[in-house]
């Protein structure tokens, strides 16, 4: 199986950037076509490429000492081009192959096509070593990317690696190994000291184990997890040989919904990737245009203004001019840099639903938190239970949590916990309704049963005792076929890196955090004021937040990411920039509508996604203003007939190297 997502990955990377294409990244980048030439190098093992590019060198080699100190390459007429020409073959033959294979499919403008017409030309005018030389060269670049693109790739791809391959299925005592999609919910599993857990699953051994959680979280500290909680698919047991009974099929485990994740994000590319292969369809031709007229231009001056026309000097400069301008180091860097940013952020934790994320997360100036589940732990504990006179107070939570039973809020879990705990019985409702905002409605033993907070009590017209409206806390109220019949008072505390998250993202220069909550009013702003945010809004339904959040969504110059874990959270998410939601507690439907998940549920990992993303934009940026400089530089030389064939190939070559490994610092760095 970890082949197998390998695989995928790589798969996807092919189709996306070539990544981890064999040769000639460029050429593909250029020009998306969907046909791919064969290519010889790449169908050759990995030493056949290096053989070619030897033989050519050590001819080279030969012949400019040869050149130098025999009267035979001289006094020869033929010899020399001979020699040369034998020199080009190995290297040469490949690339102009492909090139007219191009041609013959209408892909006249890429970068192999502008090397041969280089070489040949070259070759024409008599310059034979740099004939060898551009190609040579060239080879040897295209060699050199290789390693480097393909080892960043493998790299990433090793972080997707996080799928176990086999299960390893207890049936009646003995273990049976299965590939984890064959593995039933409710078989039971055993995970061995070291091995990764290949499916979700509750924890059966009498005294839990210690696991690595790193691959789905970014967590380096091993986490302990207890009898009967629930351990994931891709965490690695540490301590001890551990069983568990499997909750949930393979295709539904966390790890699954990762690498979907990752593998998608590709689709969706940031602005200045779109941008760059637009560029290059239309620089390449432009720039083929330019070296022509490079030969031809100052031959109609000097038949104005006659000066000394010498045909071969000029070609020699157009033919620079072609070599130089190879657009490879952008195509392939852009791309890359946006992959390693992706990269970057899943190894802390955060997963990027797409490039495109990447770039607007790091312009976001007004953030809106959720505040249940999100700056809150969402664990609520239960304070104190108040039954009215004529319902016993166990009857009451059991009721409530039977109302509660079927709903993912976090209030909902906390008292079906609490009912749990005191071993109630819950009767299951024949019926349920979840009331964004507000709580819930259910038919119960054929009552009605409303579980909620006070304005669901007051939307039903039902009256409750007055000094309840006065209690600062959170209240969840219960009433049977619209009766009140008592409520309970419940707690929670802020995460412990809220607060540090609120200050961290006003050093990062973010304008303006906010805290809309449904909870009351005053419970908002207590809280807003213990983690330092200026402006807390309670009391707000689903609806409102979204009206809050659109309003400055389309304000110019704003740019708003909304940050929560619920249900009623999900149309916010999607109507902000950015939607960031809690992967861990966070509700399904809160995952599926953001854009962006952090997996540990740390609000604190929004700082580093937003590092992440404003160094990925630092780096394109250096790469294409620092490969155009460069670009620019000796294209001038080279019509000034300052720069030799020599210049422009090494040039070449090695801006694509800088930009690459300059790309590879987004993946690498600690943030
Ligand atoms: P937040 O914005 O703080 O995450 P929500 O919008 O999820 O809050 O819910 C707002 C309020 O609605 C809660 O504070 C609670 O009073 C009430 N509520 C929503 N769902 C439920 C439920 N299942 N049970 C009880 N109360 C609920
Ligand atoms: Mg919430």
């Amino acid at each position: 199986m970890t082949e197998n997502i390998d695989n995928n990955s790589k798969a996807n990377l092919k189709d996306d950037h070539d990544l981890n294409h064999g040769t000639c990244l460029c050429h593909d980048h250029c020009h998306d076509h969907d046909h791919k030439h064969e290519h010889n190098h790449e169908h050759s093992g990995r030493w056949e490429p290096y053989v070619g590019v030897a033989i050519s060198m050590a001819l080279l080699i030969a012949g400019l000492i040869l050149d130098h100190f025999h009267d035979f390459m001289t006094n020869t007429i033929w010899a020399k081009p001979l020699w040369y020409f034998v020199a080009i073959i190995p290297v040469g033959f490949p690339v102009v192959k492909e090139a007219i294979e191009g041609v013959a499919q209408k892909d006249y403008f890429n970068e192999l096509t502008l090397m041969s017409i280089a070489c040949i030309g070259a070759f024409c005018i008599g310059e034979y070593a740099e004939a060898v030389g551009v190609m040579l060269f060239y080879c040897i670049g295209e060699n050199l990317q290789d390693l480097a693109v393909g080892k960043a790739a493998r790299d990433i791809s090793k972080l997707l690696e996080i799928k176990a391959d086999k299960a390893r299925v207890i049936i009646n005592g003995e273990a049976i190994i299965k590939k984890p999609e064959d593995v039933e919910v409710g078989d039971i599993i055993e995970v061995y000291p070291g091995e990764r857990v290949p499916l979700d699953g509750k924890m059966l051994s009498q005294e839990g184990g210690m696991f690595d959680t790193s691959a789905l979280t970014g967590e380096s500290v091993p986490r302990e997890i207890d009898k009967d909680e629930e351990v994931m698919a891709g965490m690695i047991s540490t301590g001890s040989t551990v069983r568990l009974q499997v909750t949930n099929p393979l295709s539904e485990s966390a790890v699954s919904r990762i690498l979907d994740l990752v593998k998608n994000a590709q689709a969706k590319k940031a602005k200045s990737e779109v941008f760059i292969r637009k560029f290059a369809r239309i620089y390449t031709p432009v720039v083929t245009l330019m070296a022509f007229l490079v030969v031809v231009v100052p031959f109609f001056i000097s038949m104005l203004h006659p000066f000394h026309y010498v045909f071969s000097e000029w070609l020699y400069r157009a033919l620079v001019f072609l070599v130089i301008s190879c657009p490879c180091a952008l195509v392939i860097s852009v791309p890359l840099s946006y992959f390693a940013g992706i990269g970057a952020a899943s190894r802390k934790g955060v997963l990027f639903k797409g490039g495109n994320f990447l770039e607007t997360i790091r312009n976001i100036n007004v953030i809106a938190f959720d505040k249940t589940g999100t700056l809150t732990t969402g664990k609520f504990n239960i304070e104190k239970v108040v039954a009215s006179s004529d319902i016993e107070p166990d009857k009451m939570i059991s009721l409530m949590a039977a109302g509660e039973s079927q709903s993912s809020h976090p209030l909902a879990k906390a008292i079906v916990n609490y009912a749990n705990l005191k071993g109630l019985r819950l009767p299951s409702p024949t019926f349920m309704k979840e009331i964004s905002g507000k709580g819930t409605n259910a038919t119960i033993e054929g009552h009605s049963i409303l579980v909620g907070n006070l304005k669901l009590l007051e939307s039903k017209n039902i009256s409750y005792p007055a000094e309840l409206k006065d209690n600062p806390s959170t209240i969840v109220a219960l009433a049977v076929d619209g009766i009140f019949a008592g409520y309970v008072v419940l707690s929670d505390m802020p995460k412990a890196d809220s607060k540090a998250t609120v200050s961290d993202l006003h050093k990062l220069g973010i304008e303006k955090v906010v805290m809309l909550s449904g909870d009351r009013k005053e419970i908002v702003a207590r809280y807003a004021s213990k983690l330092g945010i200026k402006e807390g809004l309670g009391e707000l339904m689903p609806q409102d937040k979204a009206d809050y959040v659109e309003k400055i969504a389309k304000s110019p110059g704003k740019k708003i990411a909304f940050v929560g874990d619920g249900i009623n959270d999900a149309p916010v998410l999607a109507i902000s920039n950015v939607g960031v939601a809690m992967g861990g507690l966070g509700s399904d439907a809160a995952i599926e509508s953001a854009d962006v998940v952090i997996q540990t549920d740390k609000p604190s990992r929004l700082v580093t996604a937003i590092k992440i993303g404003r160094f990925t934009h630092k780096i394109v940026i250096e790469n294409i203003v620092g490969a155009l400089i460069i670009k620019v530089a000796i294209l001038t030389l080279g019509v000034l007939g300052l720069a030799s064939l020599w210049a422009a190939v090494f040039a070449d070559v090695g801006v694509t190297m800088l930009a690459v490994l300059n790309s590879m610092r987004i993946f690498w760095k600690k943030y």
